[in-house]
């Protein structure tokens, strides 16, 4: 697993944000530049003062930007330039409680737009930022105009937003019709074609019918969307309903997510109850997949190793998993397919990755 938070100090009052330079090179006046360094940190200055970096490489954080927090004594690596799974979150607070939820929400909010829109400004080349939440759209005035700043100054940048889509109104649709809309994709939740169901698992009354609305609003803005689904015992049976509502109704999407359970946040102590094994039983996601194809829709699997997958629909399984919370058991390094797969989130127990895996 990569740490994503790692010890400093520095002498600046408020935090930053900068990118840290390890290589000669082209400098940027705001870049922050190492001193000196050994194998267990750096000493890095720049315009915002001093930091001292512990607990990695300095040559590991090239070209990295990173938010320096000097009164939690920490720097976080927020855009990574090796990583192609680069996520900022914006909000811990959520409006649903979804049984499954990998991060729990918090009541409150820490307000880091400002910082977060620097760091996008200094994002290496042609990266694709993601931004997540608790609920990124709780605070939708102030996303929006991060990525409208960013992507004016920008036009090599790109977003994927995950959002659980419900807080887009008749009054977005002409801004996010705007062209610079076209480099943001939005991954919007959907669990099942039965409202009631997906209202349940999502912890909220109503959910199911302001996601439609929402959608709606976001189709008629032309927006890129990408439908997200967990799979669970409760609902893999509705799965090929599903693939029928999103064939008839949903057609406009770029892509439908099928994915697998993070045994992490609230699934972790539930897991018993609702992880579903796919693969033993995998009729149901299979009918729901031949159902969207059948019908123009991009559907794939994330989160699904390749050898759990039968051959027919081991194609769609594509490595998902970020590179920093990612791991393989022991013998995957027998296996063909390692660079196409997935793998196992990092917090997956070792012992069922172990008797689960079937090198190809
Ligand atoms: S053996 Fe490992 S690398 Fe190969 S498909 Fe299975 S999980 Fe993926």
């Amino acid at each position: 697993m990569i740490e994503l938070v790692r010890p400093a100090t520095a002498d600046a009052e408020k935090p930053y944000v900068t990118r840290l330079r390890v290589t000669a090179g082209v400098l940027d006046p705001t870049d922050t530049v190492l001193i000196d360094g050994d194998d267990e940190g750096g000493l890095f200055s720049g315009p915002f003062g001093i930091v001292a970096i512990e607990g990695i490489l300095p040559e590991q954080l090239e070209g990295e930007v990173v938010l320096v927090d000097p009164a939690r004594r920490r720097i976080e690596r927020l855009l990574r330039t090796e990583s192609t799974t680069n996520t900022l979150l914006v909000t811990e607070r959520c409006d649903q409680l979804c049984v499954m939820c990998s991060q729990p929400p918090k009541k409150t909010h820490v307000d880091r737009f400002d910082l977060l829109e620097q760091a996008c400004l200094l994002a290496p080349a042609g990266m694709l930022i993601g931004i997540s939440g608790g609920e990124p759209t709780l605070y939708k005035e102030r996303l929006l105009t991060l990525m409208e700043r960013t992507l004016s100054t920008r036009p090599d940048l790109g977003f994927h937003v995950l959002t659980n889509g419900q807080h887009f109104t008749e009054a977005d649709i002409q801004r996010l019709g705007a062209p610079e809309y076209r480099r943001v994709s939005w991954g919007i939740p959907l669990y099942s074609a039965d409202p009631a169901l997906h209202d349940l698992l999502v912890g909220k009354q109503g959910a199911f019918s302001q996601l439609e609305g929402g959608l709606a609003h976001l189709a008629m803005a032309g927006a890129r969307i990408e439908l997200r689904t967990v799979v669970m015992n409760d609902n893999v049976n509705g799965l090929p309903a599903l693939a029928g509502y999103v064939s008839s109704r949903l057609r406009f999407i770029e892509a439908w997510s099928i994915m697998q359970l993070e045994h992490v946040g609230f699934a972790k102590n539930r897991w018993p109850a609702l992880f579903f094994d796919h693969s033993r039983r995998f009729a149901r996601i299979g009918e729901a997949l031949d159902r969207a194809l059948l019908n123009g829709v991009r559907a794939q699997l994330f989160n699904f190793p390749r050898c759990t997958v039968p051959p027919e629909y081991r194609s769609l399984a594509i490595a998902s998993i970020s590179d920093w919370k990612r791991k393989f058991a022991p013998a995957c390094s027998d296996c063909r397919e390692q660079t196409k797969c997935s793998g196992f989130f990092e917090w997956h127990p070792d012992e069922e990755a172990r008797v689960t895996v079937r090198p190809l």
